[in-house]
């Protein structure tokens, strides 16, 4: 299990300041709803926690280590991913890139591989899909593509950004009581949300954000009016 400490972190676009002096801890095994409205700097905060964007100041640390230099494995699915595959790619070689980075056809996956993004494939409910073309499934089932290939890369933190949005009830539930069970192994998750009441009943911490940490503490902490 791994910890996540932010501090003071900054990052702009341009002449933009998008997230000003975010500091808040997230301890090892912690599961942590990222809530605020559009705009707010949800995603910036999970691209930065990641490497996309660039800090302008402040740090990231995972179990006192800077982000960066990290052996702790960190896993992160974007809102949307645009899929421009240029040749056919099979489900299994898209989960197979959460092992080996972005082409695993270099390489021989080992047997560990194969059964680590079929277990993520099987937990997402789509084990059936692994020898279909990606480009052939609906939106829905590619978004349950990325969070396998997430869940292949056995990482100690996890980062979902918005995984509910346009999602049903069911896949929904099935997806809540996934993350539950990997909090329960100690995987850190830290999930972005617009449901407040999702945020409040079935997440540990919630992290209030718009441009900096308005709120950092458990549901009632956050939500209950002083
Ligand atoms: P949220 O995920 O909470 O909706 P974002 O992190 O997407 O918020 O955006 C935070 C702020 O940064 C917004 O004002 C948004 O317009 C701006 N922003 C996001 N991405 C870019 C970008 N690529 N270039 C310029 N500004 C951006
Ligand atoms: P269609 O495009 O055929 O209308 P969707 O792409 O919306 O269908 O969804 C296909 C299936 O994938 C549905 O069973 C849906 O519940 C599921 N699904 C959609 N989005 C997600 C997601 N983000 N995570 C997990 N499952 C999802």
């Amino acid at each position: 299990p791994a910890h996540l400490e932010v501090k003071n972190l900054q990052v702009g676009y341009n002449g933009h300041t998008a997230l000003a002096d975010v500091t808040f801890t997230v301890p090892a095994g912690g599961l942590v709803a990222v809530v605020g409205p559009n705009g707010a700097g949800k995603s910036t905060l999970f691209k930065a926690l990641v490497g996309l964007l660039p800090r302008r100041g402040g740090s990231v640390l995972i179990h006192r280590q800077p982000a960066g230099l990290t052996l702790y494995c960190v896993a992160y699915v974007p809102q949307r991913e645009e899929v421009d595959w240029r040749f056919p790619v099979t489900v299994m070689d898209v989960v197979m890139m959460g092992r080996y980075g972005r082409i695993p056809w270099f390489r021989r996956p080992s047997k560990e591989d194969v059964q680590a993004c079929q277990l993520g494939l099987d937990k997402m409910g789509i084990g059936h899909l692994a020898r279909r073309s990606i480009g052939d499934l609906s939106g829905g089932q590619q978004q349950r593509v990325f969070l396998a290939r997430a869940l292949a890369q056995q990482p100690h933190i996890l980062l979902l950004d918005e995984p509910f949005t346009g999602v049903d009830a069911a896949t929904q539930e099935a997806t809540l009581n996934l993350l539950e069970d990997l909090h329960h192994q100690g995987v850190t998750v830290i999930v972005s949300t617009h449901d407040l009441n999702m945020a409040a009943t079935r997440f540990e911490q919630v992290l209030l954000l718009n441009r900096r940490v308005l709120a950092f503490g458990t549901p009632a902490e956050v939500f209950t009016p002083e």
